[in-house]
This record gives C-alpha cells, sequence and structure tokens, in this order.
C-alpha cells in the first residue's frame, strides 16, 4: 500500500459531512439547498453494496420534501404491509399500513441499496454540494473558530493522496462505522439488547400474490427471526438476525451454515425450495445495538447509525438517518446564523428528538422474544384504537401530530395484564431474553462476505 502525500493548504467549506449514506446526502442535499458550502466526502464509490432495504411509509414523505419521491418510486417495490409468521401459531398474520390511524401513510418501497443511496448522493452533488467519493476521513480536529478534517483520497491506481479542509461545521454521517462517537469514545453498547445478522439474494422466491408480493415477511425462529424482502428486480433479499451466541456456534463455511439456518424456520424453507443465491454470496454482520452519549456539540452533529443502532427488525434505519437529516439541517443553520442561546436550544431539542425514534421501537423489540408480544402480534385487535396505534408507529408516524400515545399506551398496558396472567410464561420469556443477549465476545467474521 503506498503511503499518503503530504497534505496540501486545507480548503475551507461551511459544513463538512463525513459519509455518503442515506443521512450524509440527505444533509448535504438540504444545506446546499440553504445556499451553503458544503462537502460530502464518501469512503466508497457508489453504487456500493449495503444492507436495509425495506423502507416506512414515513419515509415517503421525506423523498418528496427532498425532490427525489418520483427516482425513488421508479427502483422501489410497492411494499403495503408486513406478515408476521411464528412457529408458536398455525397462522400468518397480514398488518396493512392503510390500517393505521393516518390512513395516507399506506406504502413504502423495498430498494436495491446500492441503487438509492447512489441516488441520493448524486442528488446532493445536483443540489450544489462538492462531493468526493472514495476518499475516507481519517481525522476531525476541533478548535474554537471550527473544525480540521484529515482525509485520504484513494485513486484508481491504488495512490492515496492526503486532503484537509477547514470547516465551520461537521456532520458525522459516517454509518456504523461512528467515527465522531469513536473518537470521543461516548459510544455505548446497549445492554438489553444483542444481535447479528446473516444475509443473501434469491433468485425465484416463493413471493406472496397480488398486493402483498412487495410485503416484508418477518418469521421467528429459535435463535432470532428472518426477513423476506421482495425486490423490484425479482430478487428477494433473506436475512437471518440472530443472537451473537448462535452465530459464534459457526463450525463451517458461511454459506452452509446460512442454509442450515434458513432450515430452521421449514416456512421460509419452503419459500425458497426452487430458488438460487444470487452470485453464491452470503454476508454476515455483528450488529450490536449501542448509542453515543450525546449526537451533537457546538461544532458538529451525529446522524443516523453514527449516533445510534437498533434492531431493524421493523425496517427503522434509513427513515431515522433521514429523518435525522431533516433535523439536523435546521440545527446546524441555527449552529452558524443565530446567537449562541438559541443554537444551544436547537441542539437540546435535536438531543431529544435523536433519542425518541429508537426509544419508541426499542420497546417492542427488547420484548419480541416474549411469548405474549408474539400472540399481540398474531392475533392483532384494534380495541382502543391499539392496531391503529401499532401501526403509525410501524409506518414511522412518531414525530408528527397523529395522536397514537394514548392508544400506545394501552397496548403496554394489555401487554403487562396479559403477562401477568401467565406469569410463568412471561418470565420464562424474560430468563430467555436474558440468556439470548449474554456477551460472547467478538464474533468470528464480523462484517465479512464468503462468495464461491
Ligand atoms: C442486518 C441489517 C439489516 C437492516 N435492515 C434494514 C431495513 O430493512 N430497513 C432499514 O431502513 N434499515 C435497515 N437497516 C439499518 C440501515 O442499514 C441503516 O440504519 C441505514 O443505512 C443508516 O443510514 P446512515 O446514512 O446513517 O448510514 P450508512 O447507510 O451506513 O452510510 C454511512 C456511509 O458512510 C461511509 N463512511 C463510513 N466511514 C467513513 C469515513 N471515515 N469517511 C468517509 N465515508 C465514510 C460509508 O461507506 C457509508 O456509505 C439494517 C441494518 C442491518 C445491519
Amino acid at each position: 500500500m503506498q503511503q499518503a502525500s503530504t497534505p496540501s493548504q486545507p480548503e475551507s467549506c461551511d459544513v463538512l459531512v463525513i459519509g455518503g449514506g442515506p443521512a450524509g446526502s440527505t444533509v448535504a442535499a438540504l444545506l446546499a439547498t440553504q445556499g451553503r458550502r458544503v462537502v460530502l466526502l464518501e469512503k466508497a464509490q457508489h453504487p456500493r453494496f449495503h444492507i436495509g432495504e425495506s423502507l416506512l411509509p414515513a419515509n415517503v414523505e421525506l423523498f418528496d420534501r427532498l425532490g427525489v419521491r418520483e427516482q425513488v418510486e421508479r427502483i422501489g417495490m410497492p411494499k403495503f404491509g408486513i406478515e408476521f409468521i411464528s412457529p408458536d401459531h398455525d397462522h400468518q398474520t397480514y398488518l396493512e399500513f392503510a390500517e393505521g390511524w393516518n390512513k395516507s401513510l399506506s406504502y413504502a418501497w423495498q430498494v436495491r441499496r446500492s441503487e438509492l443511496d447512489e441516488l441520493l448522493f448524486r442528488h446532493a452533488a445536483a443540489r450544489g454540494a462538492s462531493t468526493l467519493e472514495n476518499c475516507r476521513v481519517r481525522d476531525v480536529g476541533f478548535d474554537a473558530d471550527g473544525a480540521t478534517v484529515q482525509a485520504e483520497l484513494a485513486g484508481a491506481d491504488g495512490s492515496k493522496t492526503a486532503r484537509q479542509w477547514r470547516a465551520r461545521f461537521v456532520i458525522d454521517a459516517s454509518g456504523r462505522d461512528t467515527l465522531l462517537a469513536n473518537k470521543l469514545r461516548i459510544k455505548d453498547k446497549n445492554p438489553n439488547h444483542n444481535s447479528s445478522a446473516l444475509f443473501g439474494h434469491f433468485r425465484n422466491a416463493q413471493r406472496l400474490e397480488g398486493k402483498k408480493e412487495g410485503n416484508i415477511s418477518i418469521s421467528w425462529f429459535e435463535h432470532g427471526w428472518f426477513w423476506f424482502i421482495p425486490l423490484a428486480d425479482g430478487t428477494t433479499s433473506i436475512g437471518a438476525v440472530c443472537w451473537p451466541y448462535y452465530l459464534k456456534s459457526r463450525d463451517k463455511p458461511l454459506r452452509e451454515f446460512f442454509f442450515d439456518t434458513i432450515a430452521l424456520c421449514p416456512g421460509l424453507a419452503a419459500r425458497l425450495k426452487e430458488a438460487t443465491l444470487v452470485d453464491d454470496a452470503v454476508h454476515a454482520t455483528g450488529n450490536y445495538s449501542y448509542i453515543a452519549r450525546h449526537c451533537s456539540g457546538e461544532r458538529y452533529l451525529m446522524l443516523g447509525d453514527a449516533y445510534t443502532f437498533i434492531d431493524p427488525m421493523f425496517s427503522t434505519g434509513v427513515y431515522l438517518a433521514m429523518h435525522s437529516a431533516f433535523k439536523g439541517a435546521e440545527v446546524v443553520a441555527a449552529c452558524l446564523d443565530q446567537p449562541a442561546a438559541a443554537a444551544a436550544q436547537a441542539r437540546a431539542q435535536f438531543e431529544r428528538t435523536m433519542r425518541k425514534g429508537p426509544s419508541v421501537y426499542s420497546w417492542i423489540i427488547f420484548r419480541v422474544t416474549n411469548p405474549t408480544i408474539r400472540d399481540m402480534f398474531m392475533h392483532p385487535k384494534n380495541v382502543f384504537r391499539v392496531k391503529e396505534a401499532l401501526m403509525s408507529m410501524l409506518a414511522g408516524d412518531i414525530f408528527g401530530k397523529t395522536p397514537i400515545w394514548g392508544a400506545l399506551r394501552m397496548f403496554k398496558a394489555i401487554y403487562y395484564m396479559v403477562s401477568l396472567g401467565h406469569l410463568r410464561r412471561s418470565f420464562a420469556g424474560w430468563q430467555r431474553h436474558r440468556v439470548n443477549i449474554r456477551d460472547v465476545g467478538p464474533l468470528r467474521g464480523e462484517t465479512i462476505t464468503e462468495q464461491k
């Protein structure tokens, strides 16, 4: 590997954004539209692979506001709801977003992330952001006037060029690389949750029919749950989110282990009977939930996964990342244009908003192994409008004015009452959760791809 050359004079900008995923590209587009000098640096070259293909209805409005809705529609597979399949029940449940409180949030899309992320990245450039790919940020140093950002630009010939920027403000949207949270040593692993994932793409998977074809299917199995995400080009993304002890038990090549895992979920295995793995590629990723102790400073913000990561069961990642970008763009404007008191207020509000999404979804995620929650998903009833509230929550409708909160409290109250009524079962579920999330140390092959 060649050494990076000595950095030249720093270039200057108003805002430097680290990472061209959904959060970084969205905030860069919004800030460039405000007329700011924005630099967006991405370590990879788009289109690049990324997992996280299922979107939420609330995302549609954000695409609209960003001006890319039609482009996303062109690459997306319409998704109107969710199918839940449990090994403890002999039926499937189909929940539609149109059953939510706000009937207008009725659909979303499943997308190939390489396509979505490239589209958003190019859109940021079209809005006036200066974008650079193959450019990895190595370090950020803050002082009273701003920040110095050190990066390394990789050339097609393997050369490395050191680059430097002076920025008035820095946004960390580096995803699960969590550049700033690592540097500031403020990243905490979530003690209540712990999982890892195995995934691949299949041709010829047996999909649902008609309007349900694009639905995501969630199948629980002994060691976690599977997603089944039909994409517009006919392939289907299949992934197992499993407890780390299970991934740790792997004693064979990833591909074999993945197929053995699929066999543990007979309903899914049947849908994949005629299917073939695309490119023979299977990926594995350590997927520990984490949160940084804060997500803003006088000269920086953290957005999306750079701040926190929760289990992907409810497909919230891209929406929360883009929502954080919309809120973040307002905070940057306050920090750069307004007196210190107003900026501090904007940041405090931002911190509260950033904690809200993960905490709303985590309540259920932490309880998914509990038989009571599974029963409630498999036999959904709309008493006190709890089903409508739940569907609105699953559509991502948690930041607006839809009045779901009373009904969601009722959902929790019902959960606690049913759990009390089945004390032995509830205690066993709680015990299983403690065992499942136990720390098993680093996973062999964290974020790896095996291909024949
Ligand atoms: C197994 C799994 C399944 C998931 N399924 C879903 C799903 O179905 N639906 C959903 O909405 N979400 C899902 N997610 C979550 C989703 O992938 C993320 O929440 C989402 O991608 C976050 O967007 P982001 O912009 O914050 O980060 P990312 O999309 O990760 O983007 C970060 C970008 O920063 C770049 N970068 C990193 N470090 C640097 C650096 N030093 N310099 C320059 N660039 C850098 C990276 O290359 C990357 O392009 C899933 C996640 C996992 C792990």
